[in-house]
């Protein structure tokens, strides 16, 4: 199944839905970063919970998340935004990439282990504004479930988010998410509805590796709730970075710092830390940047 955003409402259940396939995503974003199995999974399933979340962006608003953990992995960071009407975009990476522990007594990554205990920050911001933000602790360190949490305590929003990664040895077998909210003026019963019915599905990336899209993924939670129209994006690996977000990093470094970079024969480079892309200055290009302070 290609990469898919899909949105829809049960209006008459009181329960908003999306569902993402992200399998080639998450492939893209293991390649870029040679993620070890567990920093994958990890990686993965944060960076689908960005895609998730972003299903209601508008315009030039992005949606970011964060997670600073004690585990191996350390810091943890995703991000989802339009890149037009029709297209989301995302990207995602690890501190440290090479990450691997034993799966757990179910075949299942430990991604709880390479994440440690810490905190998730979600941010949604747009060009225009100030930034919102909001910080939970940690909960299981499984990702969605604390995406779930962030949602229930910092925007008073009942739900249920499911993310999966499933990789054999060779790579990304199956990615992709659930995602439900119960909307405002749904009462109790809703919400302890929708959870049962969650816990009665098998892990979304079980339903993806035999070849369901976002639709039947999101049939499948939904049940016998009638879901309204649908609205479907697609997919892809993206990144912000830009020579000119560079030169200006140079630049902060500050007059003495790119003087001591001219003298260097290589002068500067910088990666990106999100796609890897490699950002050269040669020591003339160092010396007119410095020039422009
Ligand atoms: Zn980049």
């Amino acid at each position: 199944m290609p990469d898919a955003l899909l949105a829809a409402p049960a209006r008459d259940a009181g329960v908003a839905f999306v569902a993402a396939i992200t399998t080639e995503l998450v492939a893209d974003i293991r390649r870029r970063h040679d993620l070890w199995p567990t920093a994958s999974a990890a990686v993965g399933r944060l960076t689908t919970g960005a895609v998730l979340f972003g299903a209601g962006l508008k315009g030039n608003e992005r949606i970011s998340l964060q997670i600073a953990g004690s585990g191996p992995l350390q810091t943890l960071a995703a991000d989802a935004w339009l890149l037009d009407a029709h297209t989301i975009g995302a990207r995602g990476y690890a501190h440290n990439p090479q990450v691997d522990l034993p799966v757990d007594v179910r075949g299942k990554f430990d991604v709880a282990g390479a994440v440690g205990s810490g905190s998730l920050q979600v941010t949604r911001s747009s060009d225009v504004g100030q930034p919102y933000a909001g910080v939970v602790p940690l909960h299981s360190g499984e990702i969605g479930e604390d995406l779930a949490l962030y949602l229930a305590q910092s925007e008073q929003i009942p739900s249920v988010v499911a993310v999966g990664v499933l990789a054999n040895p060779d790579g990304i077998v199956a990615a992709g998410g659930l995602f439900a909210r119960v909307l405002p003026g749904s009462d109790e019963r809703t919400r302890i509805e929708l959870e049962k019915r969650a816990r009665s599905l098998p892990p979304v990336t079980t339903s993806i590796a035999r070849g369901a899209g976002a639709e039947e993924l999101m049939r499948d939670l939904a049940g016998d709730w009638k879901l309204g129209s649908m609205q479907s994006k697609s997919v892809k690996f993206a990144c912000r970075c830009s020579r000119e977000k560079v030169e200006a990093v140079l630049l902060g470094l500050g007059a003495d710092e790119l003087l001591e970079l001219t003298r260097r024969p290589d002068g500067a480079q910088a990666v990106c830390e999100y796609c890897k892309r490699r950002y050269a200055f040669t020591p003339p290009q160092v010396a007119a940047l410095r020039a422009r302070l």
